[in-house]
């Protein structure tokens, strides 16, 4: 028990351009909770879009009466109460799973703060100090060859031990849609890259294949050295990924859209995925993405944090990332971006490839309110 309560719970909404998605408008929706003390603790919910902020935001200022008044170090006894309170509406996930999200976050890191302990440490401690660090970008140029020198030089120039790429996205490179542009493109960065560079290739939402597309790309695409190819069918096609699985020898990614430990539990179940992808902003905070990580030491699968927000969501990634041996890497965002670079005092950087955990209390950085605030939504 800690000697103060919860006095303040906010919600907050920051409207950004994103650098690393050809500098497209995205959407976070931040908690802040406050203690009898005035420590203070951040959480953060990856809403993306306007609607899912305007509802993210409604339901936090709603629960506010579950959360003000309790013990900060009672993070699961808080995080139970609003499972309870949201029976109804939050049943399988959704936007409740969200605003979930960003409190429980909060709540760990004003524990942390108030018992001066790390996030990593309140976990158990780390079982990896240091995690191998992939540039996660979209490619947007018309000019692939503009992407191939852009993705060789994040390795090459700034140290990143490899590159995912998300394909179909917003911007101008259309891959993903032209199976013959798209091999022309893995094989030209791959012989940039060299042979060591870690390569994983992400669908994009907008892009649809079929089994048999997304068999031959990513047959066509292991033959260059691919870490994993990511979502290549849609998650609810389970026995799509389950037959593509069967065909490819490369890891299969799949999981970033669940909202929880039922709904994973489900999509495992079925052996389609080998990398599983979960967002600590959405999958029910890390209280909730702490039973994802024991689902997937339990299968033998890998966990792959979705950390491609702010540096609230990175910093309690990395902590999570590190507490399991079945975590492959961390992705970071390699363009300097305001929700990263702006909003905390130190902002995180890789050293050699290699990002640590952190170590200050709690989540272990220090919010810049008034930076953040210069990013509020104005609706
Ligand atoms: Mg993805």
């Amino acid at each position: 028990m800690s000697t103060s309560d919860v006095v303040r719970l906010e919600a907050f909404t920051a409207c950004y351009p994103e650098p690393n998605d050809n500098n497209n408008l995205r959407y976070l929706t931040f908690a802040r909770v406050e203690s009898s003390d005035g420590a203070v603790g951040w959480g953060e919910a990856i809403t993306q879009f306007p609607a899912a902020a305007a509802a993210t935001e409604a339901l936090i200022a709603e629960w506010g009466p579950l959360v003000v008044g309790r013990d900060p170090v009672e993070t699961h006894a808080v995080w139970t109460s609003i499972k309870q309170e949201a029976w109804w509406y939050g049943f399988r996930g959704g936007i409740a799973s969200f605003a979930l999200s960003a409190i429980d976050i909060a709540l760990w890191d004003l524990k942390g703060k108030l018992l001066g302990q790390s996030l990593s440490g309140l976990l158990g401690g780390a079982v990896q100090t240091r995690l191998p660090v992939v540039a996660s970008t979209h490619a947007f140029h018309p000019s692939l060859q503009t992407e191939v020198e852009r993705h060789a030089a994040y390795v090459h120039v700034d140290g990143y031990k490899g590159v995912k790429i998300g394909m179909g996205k917003r911007g101008d490179a259309h891959l993903g849609y032209d199976i013959r542009r798209d091999v022309d493109f893995v094989r030209s960065l791959r012989a940039e890259l060299g042979p060591d560079a870690m390569l994983m290739m992400d669908r994009g939402q907008h892009l649809r294949w079929t089994l048999a597309e997304a068999v031959a790309r990513t047959r066509a695409f292991e033959e260059h050295g691919l870490t994993w190819i990511e979502e290549p069918l849609e998650p609810a096609d389970v026995e799509g990924l389950k037959k593509l699985r069967a065909q490819v020898s490369t890891l299969v990614a799949a999981g970033e859209r669940e909202w929880n430990a039922e709904g994973y539990e489900n999509f495992l179940r079925n052996g389609s995925v080998d990398v599983v992808g979960c967002d600590v902003g959405r999958a029910e905070g890390i209280t909730g993405a702490l039973q994802v990580i024991a689902l997937v030491e339990r299968l033998g699968l890998w966990f792959n944090s979705h950390a491609w927000s702010s540096a609230i969501n990175t910093a309690a990634s990395i902590a999570l990332s590190a507490s399991t041996t079945r975590c492959l890497l961390q992705e970071m965002k390699p363009d300097a971006n305001p929700m990263q670079n702006e909003i905390v005092a130190s902002p995180f950087v890789h050293r050699d490839g290699y990002i640590d955990v952190p170590t200050g209390p709690g989540l272990g950085v220090e919010v810049d309110e008034a930076e953040l605030r210069k990013y509020a939504w104005r609706r």
